[in-house]
């Protein structure tokens, strides 16, 4: 249902902050009625040169409210910047539902929709992702799909909630713990998000119903080489290009790695057979005796880094989705890695290893380099 549309004297906010398509954060005054006060100072800087405007500081209302000129100190116009403004007016998704500027709206997703555009935001709310591991990473990008119109999660994790995961997870409370995170996290997203519908499955990804991999992209937030290996293995097996988008996450830097198992390298293309030998042995050791389960080391973890790696993982999630790839490329066949010590921000190509530890991986690439070699010879 469109909303309805406004009187001038109804609008109660203040020019709206804008994206241009080149990515540029502008301020978007109505026709110059609307110019007086209002604008934060974030915006303020951002918005066209006015000096004549900026003058007037001193005596503007607190942000966050206006009012129509004509009442109270006056700013000059600028022409050069209404100009401006009104070619941004102009400027509006041509598959969006709303205009970009000047009606309120009780609908939760008009800000989303605004951003992605109508039709990118249907298809993002008409899939289905599938969060591999519910702790912090998964946390945060279960929230962030449901926040931006996911409709469909599947969440698998075997784990019950501790006290040491409360220092980095929105959706844990003290009176979780014990309860597996599959459900609390569902409940949480229940109330954050109610038109998703959360399917929970409270085991292991290698024990996970078939019908878990229904998905159109896999987010995989785990600290577990195995179920890492499985995933990538399972993918790999998959008829149809199932993207996966895998958080990871060292002493002061939060990684994300895009992949397609089996188009671009594989989620075990970097490992060595040494490796993946301890990561098998590994999982013996730890089936096998209860010890080793519960002295599973516990590696050095914040909520700001745990926050990145979920933030740069759930936005590639939503590039994949949205299918928009000139305006929102996915960073399909790289590593995203920010490293919060000198603030270096990493993106690399992962080229596919024809030497891979995956049998499948290895037969895929060699019979995708078959037509290209026949074409060459051509
Ligand atoms: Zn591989």
């Amino acid at each position: 249902m469109r909303p309805k549309r406004l009187k001038a004297t109804e609008y109660a906010a203040p020019a709206v902050m804008g994206q241009d398509r080149r990515g540029l954060g502008v301020s978007l005054p109505k026709g110059g009625q609307w110019v007086a006060g209002g604008f934060s100072r974030r915006t303020q800087a951002l918005q066209p040169a006015s000096p004549e405007g900026t003058a007037e500081r001193d005596d503007r209302p607190a942000a966050g409210h206006c009012r129509p000129s004509g009442t109270g100190p006056s700013v000059r116009r600028d022409p050069a910047a209404e100009a401006a403004s009104n070619r941004l007016l102009s400027l509006r998704d041509s598959d969006s539902v709303l205009p970009v500027v000047g009606r309120r709206t009780e609908d939760r997703q008009d800000r989303t929709r605004r951003f992605f555009g109508g039709r990118a935001l249907a298809r993002i709310q008409r899939s289905r992702v599938l969060v591999v591991g519910v702790g912090a990473v998964g946390n945060e990008v279960a929230k962030n799909l449901a926040l931006v119109g996911v409709r469909r999660l599947t969440l698998v994790d075997p784990d019950t909630v501790e006290l040491s995961n409360l220092n980095r997870c929105i959706f844990f409370h003290e009176a979780d713990v014990g309860r597996k995170k599959v459900h609390v996290a569902r409940r949480a997203l229940r109330a954050a998000a109610p038109a998703t519908e959360v399917v929970a499955v409270p085991r292991p990804i290698q024990e996970a119903p078939e019908e878990v991999w229904d998905a159109d992209v896999v987010a995989l937030c785990v600290d577990d080489e195995l179920a890492r290996y499985y995933v990538n293995a399972r993918l790999l097996g998959e008829r149809r290009p199932v993207p996966v988008v895998n958080g990871a996450m060292g002493r002061t830097w939060a990684e994300t790695t895009v992949l397609v198992p089996g188009q671009t390298a594989c989620l075990v293309c970097l490992w060595s057979e040494e490796y993946l030998r301890g990561v098998l042995s590994e999982d013996v050791r730890r089936r096998c005796d209860a010890f080793f389960q519960a002295a599973r080391v516990r590696f050095p973890a914040i909520s700001v880094l745990t926050s990145l790696v979920g933030a740069v993982s759930s936005t590639e999630v939503v590039k994949l989705l949205a299918r928009s790839p000139e305006e929102l490329p996915p960073a399909t066949g790289k590593r995203l890695r920010y490293d919060v010590r000198r603030h270096d921000f990493l993106v690399q190509d992962i080229v596919p290893n024809p030497q891979c530890v995956d049998a499948m991986c290895r037969k895929k690439r060699a019979a995708s380099r078959v037509p290209r070699d026949k074409t060459e010879a051509e």
